[in-house]
C-alpha cells in the first residue's frame, strides 16, 4: 500500500504542542483525516486520528470521558481503575480509529507526513 497524497494544514496555536493537521490518500482511493504532527518531548511524532473513550457511570448511566473523578451527570464519584493510575494514562483515555499494524508502515507513513510537514513549512508565506 502506498500513500499517494499528503495534506497538510499547519496549526499555529500558543501553548499547544500540536503543529498541523495531515490527511493522507492511500492508492488514490483511500483518504484517513485528522491525522496530528505533535511537537513531543523528543521531536515530531504523528498521532492517529483517535476518540476519547467514555464510561458510563455506576448511578444514574450518563457517559463520562475515562479519568473523570466525579460523574458530569449526578456528582458520583467514580472509581479509577488500576489500568488507569498508571503514568501512560493519556493513551488509554484515547483508542486510534484508524492506524497502522505493522512498524514497517508506521514508519513510512510518520516519514511521509513529516516530510510533508517540514515542506509545507519551509514553503510558508511569510507576511
Ligand atoms: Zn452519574
Amino acid at each position: 500500500m502506498e500513500i499517494t497524497e499528503t495534506k497538510i494544514s499547519l496549526v499555529n496555536k500558543p501553548n499547544s504542542r500540536l503543529r498541523a493537521y495531515a490527511s493522507i490518500t492511500f492508492d488514490d482511493s483511500f483518504v484517513v483525516r485528522e491525522i496530528r504532527v505533535i511537537e513531543g518531548k523528543n521531536g515530531l511524532f504523528v498521532a492517529m486520528p483517535s476518540r476519547k473513550l467514555q464510561r458510563p457511570c455506576e448511578k444514574c448511566g450518563f457517559k463520562n470521558p475515562v479519568g473523570y473523578k466525579f460523574c458530569g451527570q449526578c456528582g458520583a464519584v467514580i472509581p479509577i481503575a488500576n489500568t488507569e493510575s498508571s503514568k501512560n494514562s493519556e493513551e488509554l483515555k484515547h483508542k486510534d480509529l484508524a492506524h497502522p499494524i505493522n512498524a514497517q508502515f508506521r514508519e513510512y507513513l510518520q516519514k511521509k507526513i513529516l516530510e510533508s510537514y517540514e515542506y509545507q513549512k519551509a514553503n510558508m508565506p511569510k507576511d
